[in-house]
């Protein structure tokens, strides 16, 4: 799966980089950004925990066939 978090909504409030920090990371930026490019299945539930308690809905998750916007797309940035 990919996830992505929509930096219209995101408040920067790390919920899902305490959640999952080996997906999400907050920058300087003050926006959580995601580290990798592809989320492995075994990371589920944390992803889906992250959707449930980030205050803004600013988290999707989506399958491998699934079509991204290009502007959803930009918040995944692996290192
Ligand atoms: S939980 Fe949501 S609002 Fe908070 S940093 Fe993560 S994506 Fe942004």
């Amino acid at each position: 799966m990919k996830v992505t978090v929509d930096h219209d909504l995101c408040i920067g409030d790390a919920i899902c980089e305490s959640i999952a920090p080996d997906v999400f990371e907050l920058r300087d930026d003050g926006l959580a950004w995601v580290i990798v490019e592809t989320v492995e299945e075994d990371r589920r539930e944390d992803m889906e925990e992250s959707v449930d308690a980030c205050p803004t809905d600013a988290i999707i998750i989506f399958e491998d066939d699934d079509e991204i916007d290009e502007r959803l797309l930009a918040s995944i940035d692996p290192q």
